[in-house]
């Protein structure tokens, strides 16, 4: 098979051992589910319900007027005991509605539309916009606007991610292996949503069963025909946007352009799942799977849970050895958020929950750049990752935005193949935050 792949990135050890053959498990839904009013990227959501209300599973919670938002919905059916700024994920505090659930997992009327190949696409999208899906892969992109591209730009492509790039991180590839047709299903529906008769699942040959899986799935369904698989080198980051168009269709996205701009749509694999659940099934998105590992974590695994569900518990569950964590990360350990605390809850991007030691880790000092250019080889963005660190040194942030800064996609590769251990990837994610908290001239 064709190995398809992009220019520059580095070879971490994978570290997908751990739970590439562990089947997704169930977590119980918890006693108290704290739902963060910000999940995706966008606006804050506003509460729809007040402490003491009760609410039932799938019940929509909270939700907001502005363009780039996606509402919440309850996991449980149980009563809303407060409404508070609490910490989540993604640092600071956000509007969090606490619920207690009351275990009986009375779920809320669904609307479905079931014949979605007769439906328009405006139904569709609204459908899915009701159903609070975002971009699971990490981003949380509100989905409904990213399958609502720009009238002036035409679609001929969906490239499906399936690449699962980030080390130690298994949730897609579990789904790829448990639950092939609810992706390849969803993929027909954002297909008919965008009008378009090509799909390319890209997923790296790390995971040949997935692949297999899932050529299996698109032969024996009906309506598959334009749907293909694309095997990629075991590269990160293969999963980037950019990478995976220019990997599978030998196309480069222009500097701050979308990927609309060359005829393309990305969607992760789980989010297309979610697609198909929302739509025929009518179920919003309050579960995902999550890979839980790392070598202070006993029983590494991959999880099924309710969004809102606290670190600490899944931690417990997965009998993390406290006394050994250097780093606990949500998401993977190339791109993922370093957490001060385990008192957060999973929201809609979280992907995997890693409680990395030092040797993970590698906590080593930073030294004096030697010039050796390693970081700007290994870009996939094609920057030069040296002179961020340089300039950030001396707060020279507009300075920063002449190297082409909001190119970067926070990948880590440059601070990965760092022989001084030069602190990269922090220099450019604080210079993107002041850039951007500038005034617009
Ligand atoms: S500069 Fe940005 S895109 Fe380039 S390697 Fe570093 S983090 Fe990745
Ligand atoms: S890889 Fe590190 S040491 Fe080499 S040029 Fe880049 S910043 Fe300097």
């Amino acid at each position: 098979m064709k190995l398809f792949t992009f220019k520059g990135g580095v070879h971490p050890s994978d570290n997908k051992v751990q739970t590439e053959n562990e089947a997704i498990q169930i977590f119980d839904a918890p006693k108290m589910v704290n739902i963060a009013l910000l999940q995706h990227i966008g606006a804050p959501l506003n509460p729809m319900v007040k402490p003491g209300e009760r609410v039932l599973k799938g019940q929509k919670i909270a939700d907001s007027q502005a363009f780039m938002s996606a509402p919440v919905h309850s996991p449980v059916s149980g009563v809303v005991k407060k409404i508070e700024f609490l910490p989540f994920p993604s640092s600071g505090k956000v509007n969090t509605v606490i619920i207690e659930n009351d275990g009986l997992e009375e779920m809320a009327e669904l609307e479905t539309i079931k014949d979605w190949a007769n439906a328009s696409k405006e139904d569709l999208l609204a459908m899915v916009r009701e159903k609070g899906i975002v971009g699971v892969g990490g981003a949380c992109f509100p989905t409904h606007i990213k399958l609502n591209p720009p009238k002036d730009m035409t679609i001929d492509t969906l490239v499906v991610n399936g690449a699962e790039c980030e080390p130690y991180l298994n949730a897609d590839n579990r789904l790829m292996l448990e639950d092939p047709a609810s992706i390849i299903e969803g993929i027909k529906i954002v297909m008919h949503i965008l009008g378009i008769k090509s799909a390319k699942i890209g997923i790296e040959n790390n995971k040949p069963d997935a692949i297999a899986s899932m050529i299996k799935t698109i032969e024996k369904l009906e309506g598959t025909d334009g749907i293909e698989v694309c095997a990629l080198k075991t590269q990160y980051p293969q999963g980037g946007e950019k990478q995976l168009i220019a990997a599978i269709m030998g196309r480069e996205v222009p500097s701050a352009a979308l990927p609309a701009k060359v005829g393309v749509v990305v969607q992760n694999t789980a989010t297309c799942a979610l697609v198909y659940e929302g739509i025929v099934n009518g179920m919003p998105l309050i579960e995902k799977v999550v890979t839980i590992s790392g070598k202070a974590i006993k029983k590494p695994m991959n999880l099924k849970v309710r969004i809102g569900t606290m670190f600490r518990d899944i931690l417990d569950y997965a009998e993390i050895e406290r006394e050994s964590v250097d780093k606990l990360v949500s998401g993977g350990p190339m791109m993922g958020m370093a957490q001060p605390s385990e008192d957060v809850p999973v929201v809609k991007g979280t992907s995997g929950l890693l409680a990395l030691t030092t040797d993970e880790t590698n906590p080593c000092k930073a030294k004096n750049c030697i010039l050796c250019g390693k970081c700007v080889t290994v870009c996939p963005m094609g920057l030069e990752p040296l002179m961020y660190a340089k300039l950030a040194k001396f707060n020279q942030w507009e300075e920063m935005g002449t190297y082409k800064l909001m190119d970067c996609i926070s990948c880590g590769s440059c601070s990965y193949i760092c022989p001084a251990n030069r602190p990269l990837t922090e220099a450019i994610n604080i210079g993107k935050a002041k850039l951007r908290a500038m005034p617009r001239k």
